[in-house]
C-alpha cells in the first residue's frame, strides 16, 4: 500500500522534496484502514503534517478508501544518533533496522488538532526566531574601499538569497572590522524583502553548543532537521569550528542540504579560508564554492564617514578638527574608532566640558596606548636583519644561502606569531612569497627549535625583543 502511495506522491512533488521527506519513511503496519508509517523525528512529522498532509490524504484515500487513517510512528530517539556513521544525505530508511514494537513510540500530540492526522491543521508556521539585531543595517554600514566588495556581495545576496553564485558568502577580516554587523545587515534586509523566509543568525559557538547538547540528548537528527528547515543560515565566526570535527561534520551535512535546495548560507570568519587551521578540507572546499570577501582596515575617508555617521545618529555635533584627530590616530579597527568617539562624548557631557582638541588628544592617546601596539611585519624584518647583521633587502632576496634563508624563515615565523596578518600577506611582504612558503617556514622553525641548540637561542633572543 505504502509503495503505491509513494508512486503517487513521487509523481506529484519535486524529486528533491520526495527524496528528503518521503524516502526516509518506512511503512510499519497496516491494519484494516490504518497505515502506520515510521518517521525519523518529531520534526519530520511536523514538517509532513504542515506541508504534505493533503497529498498524503489523497494518496492514502486512493489506496484504502474514504475512511483511511494514517498513524505516525516516531523512531525513538535513542535508536539513532552517534553510533551510526553519518551519510551525506538525510537519514534514509535503510538505517532503521529495528524491531518496531520495541523501539517505536507513538506520536504524542501536543496539539489536539493533530490527533487525527486527517484533520488538516491550519497553517502552523514553525516559528524560528531569526536572532537578528535590527540596529545592524546596511544603511548604517558605511561604504569605503575597505569593504566595498563584501558590502556589495552582501547586498546582492540580500536581493536574491540563494539565487546568486555567492553561496556560501564568506565574509572574513580581523576583529572589529564589521563582520557581525554586515552579517546581520544581510539577514535584516532579507527579512525585510522576503518576510516569509526563515532566516537564522547564530554564532558558531552557539551552534557548537547546541550540537553537543543534541548529541548528549540523542536528538542529533532533530538538530539536523531543524537546520535543514532554514532558508537563510548565517553563522558568525566559523573559525570557532576549528579542531571540532563533530561539529564540522554536522555542519557539512546541513550545508550540503541547504545548498542543494537553493538555500542561502552566509558565514563569517576572522581568517581567509587558506589560513584556517584544523578545518576539514571538504569544508574548506565548500567555502570556495561561493565567494570569500574580505573586510579590510578602513582607510582615512571611511573612518571619517563612520565617525560622522555615528555622531549624526547620536545627535552630537563635533568640530571637524576633532573628528580628523580621532580618524587620523585610530586606525586599527572600527570598534575602537567608535569606542574613542563614545568616550569623548561621555567625557565632555560628564564633565560639562567642551570637546576641545586637547581633550580629544588625551583620549586618543589613551586608546592608542591601551591597544597593545601591534608589532608590524616591517618592524620584525628590521629587528631580524639587525640581529643577523644584514639588511632588509638581503633578508628578502632570492638567495639560497643558508643563514639568509634561516633569517627569512624566522621573520615569517615571528610575523605569524606576533601579527594578525594572513599567511598570504606575510609572504607578500617578506620578499613576495606565497602562503605555502610561509607555512613551510613556520614548520621548519618549529622543527629546528627542537633540534638545534643555536637556533633555539636565536628564537629566545628574538622573542625577548618582540614581546617587550
Ligand atoms: P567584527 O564582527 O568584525 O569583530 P563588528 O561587526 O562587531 O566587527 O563591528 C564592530 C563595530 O564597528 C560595530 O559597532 C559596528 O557597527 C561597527 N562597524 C564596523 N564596520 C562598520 C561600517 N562600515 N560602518 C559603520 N559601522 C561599522
Ligand atoms: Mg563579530
Amino acid at each position: 500500500v505504502w509503495e503505491n502511495c509513494l508512486h503517487f506522491i513521487k509523481d506529484n512533488i519535486q524529486p528533491q522534496a520526495f527524496k528528503t521527506w518521503f524516502e526516509p519513511i518506512k511503512s510499519v503496519k497496516l491494519t484494516d484502514k490504518a497505515l502506520s508509517i515510521q518517521v525519523p523525528s518529531k520534526f519530520f512529522y511536523e514538517w509532513l503534517e504542515e506541508h504534505y498532509v493533503k497529498l498524503l490524504k489523497v494518496a492514502l484515500t486512493r489506496e484504502l478508501g474514504e475512511n483511511a487513517k494514517l498513524v505516525y510512528v516516531i523512531r525513538m530517539e535513542n535508536t539513532y544518533g552517534n553510533k551510526q556513521p553519518f551519510t551525506e544525505s538525510i537519514p534514509s530508511s535503510n538505517r532503521a533496522n529495528m524491531q518496531p514494537q520495541e523501539l517505536d513510540v507513538p506520536v504524542k500530540h501536543k496539539n489536539p488538532e493533530l490527533k487525527n492526522p486527517f484533520v488538516i491543521p491550519g497553517i502552523r508556521n514553525i516559528k524560528i526566531e531569526s536572532q537578528l539585531n535590527p540596529n545592524y543595517s546596511f544603511d548604517n554600514f558605511l561604504e569605503g574601499d575597505s569593504n566595498r566588495l563584501a558590502r556589495s556581495a552582501g547586498m546582492a545576496v540580500a536581493n536574491k538569497p540563494g539565487g546568486t553564485s555567492f553561496n556560501p558568502l564568506l565574509i572574513f577580516g580581523g576583529v572589529g572590522l564589521g563582520k557581525t554587523h554586515l552579517a546581520h545587515a544581510i539577514g535584516v534586509e532579507i527579512k525585510d524583502k522576503y518576510p516569509e523566509k526563515t532566516v537564522l543568525y547564530i554564532s558558531a559557538e552557539k551552534f557548537t553548543q547546541q550540537y553537543i547538547e543534541s548529541v548528549k540528548k540523542n536528538t542529533r537528527n532533530d538538530f539536523i532537521h531543524f537546520y535543514q528547515l532554514i532558508d537563510v543560515l548565517i553563522i558568525d565566526d566559523v573559525q570557532f569550528f576549528s579542531g571540532k570535527s563533530g561539529t564540522q561534520d554536522v555542519f557539512f551535512h546541513v550545508f550540503n542540504h541547504l545548498h542543494q535546495n537553493g538555500k542561502q548560507v552566509i558565514l563569517t570568519s576572522d581568517k581567509a579560508p587558506v589560513d584556517m587551521q584544523d578545518i576539514e578540507q571538504r569544508l574548506l572546499s565548500r567555502f570556495k564554492w561561493g565567494l570569500s570577501a574580505e573586510l579590510q582596515n578602513p582607510d582615512y575617508e571611511t573612518r571619517v564617514s563612520i565617525l560622522k555617521n555615528r555622531l549624526y545618529r547620536d545627535g552630537v555635533e563635533m568640530p571637524e578638527e576633532i573628528i580628523d584627530c580621532v580618524a587620523r590616530n585610530i586606525k586599527s579597527n572600527v570598534r575602537e574608532l567608535e569606542g574613542a568617539i563614545i568616550s569623548l562624548i561621555a567625557q565632555s557631557s560628564f564633565n560639562k566640558k567642551e570637546v576641545t582638541l586637547e581633550l580629544a588628544n588625551q583620549i586618543v592617546e589613551k586608546f592608542v596606548k591601551n591597544t597593545k601596539r601591534e608589532v608590524s611585519i616591517d618592524y620584525i624584518q628590521k629587528v631580524i636583519s639587525d640581529y643577523f647583521q644584514m639588511d632588509v633587502e638581503t633578508l628578502q632576496s632570492k638567495t639560497r644561502k643558508r643563514h639568509i634563508v634561516q633569517a627569512r624563515q624566522l621573520a615569517m615565523f615571528f610575523a605569524k606569531k606576533y601579527t594578525k596578518a594572513s599567511l598570504a600577506s606575510i609572504g607578500s611582504q617578506i620578499g613576495k612569497r606565497d602562503h605555502a612558503t610561509v607555512l613551510h617556514a613556520c614548520k621548519t622553525v618549529d622543527n629546528l627549535a627542537e633540534t638545534d641548540k643555536q637556533f633555539r637561542k636565536y628564537i629566545d633572543d628574538l622573542n625577548q625583543k618582540f614581546s617587550q
